[in-house]
């Protein structure tokens, strides 16, 4: 009932040359997974006419719809430029950009507001796994990330350990299982069952070809998130094909 999701965060990459990359991932995104693709705000009006078969989502928005913002988007500017996904609290914008909770919750329901589904990041740095309790950080941050009103329509939640991002490290898949199944607990009990048992959860940090079929037989975890290895479709297509 929870259609798997292949999501790739190009982040700062790309330009108008990376296109060709979109065009070639089109074979593999016509399976039974949902294929997104987050490129750069300066490529998503051109991405969302390359293929209908892949999904284009922002990587950031304002809270604000419109306004005196210099440098910022609002969600209804991705929707407007064929966005229909947002990624919003990952763990770059948290660190480089001082995102709270707070402010990704608001950035969140801008995004309801302008038909987007968000993508809510959480995850803990290494620091926190070594001194204090991971799941009460994600919980945390789960609490205070995600507004009330959530569907599953709506809400994708990532799990992304922030020391298994670009560092070619990745949790145990015991460790996956016990956050995602944590995740889950959360969502049913804030949300209700039907909400919560329906919500897409992946797993994001270091994912590629050779670790997805592992990753994507874990309970509770519908997709991933990737980087590094979402810019070229000859690392992307077999992930995407892991999910198929
Ligand atoms: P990575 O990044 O796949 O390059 O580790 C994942 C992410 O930051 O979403």
């Amino acid at each position: 009932m929870r259609r798997k999701l292949a999501a790739g965060n190009w982040k700062m990459n790309g330009t108008k040359a990376s296109l060709t990359e979109l065009s070639a991932m089109a074979t593999a995104a016509d399976g039974a997974a949902e294929v997104l693709i987050c490129p750069p705000a300066t490529l998503i009006a051109l991405a969302a006419d390359t293929t209908p078969d892949i999904a284009i989502g922002g990587q950031d928005c304002h809270t604000a719809a419109s306004g005196a913002h210099t440098g910022d988007l609002s969600a209804a500017q991705l929707a407007d430029a064929g966005a229909s996904y947002v990624i919003l609290g990952h763990s770059e914008r948290r660190a480089d950009h001082g995102e709270s909770d707070a402010q990704v919750r608001d950035k969140t329901r801008a995004a309801w507001e302008a038909g987007l589904t968000a993508v809510v990041c959480v995850g803990e740095t290494l620091e926190q796994r070594e001194h204090a309790n991971t799941l009460d950080i994600i919980g945390g941050q789960l609490a205070g990330s995600i507004p009330d009103g959530a569907t599953a329509h709506r809400l994708v939640v990532a799990y992304e350990p922030v020391w298994a991002i670009g560092t070619g490290k990745v949790p145990t898949l015991d460790q996956i299982a016990e956050v995602h199944g944590f995740i889950r607990a959360r969502l049913e009990r804030r949300f209700g069952a039907g909400v919560g048992r329906s919500t897409r959860i992946l797993y994001g940090g270091s994912v590629k070809p050779s670790n997805a079929v592992e990753i994507f037989a874990v309970p509770n975890v519908d997709g991933a998130l990737v980087g590094g290895a979402s810019l070229k479709a000859t690392d992307f297509g077999p992930i995407i094909e892991a999910l198929n």
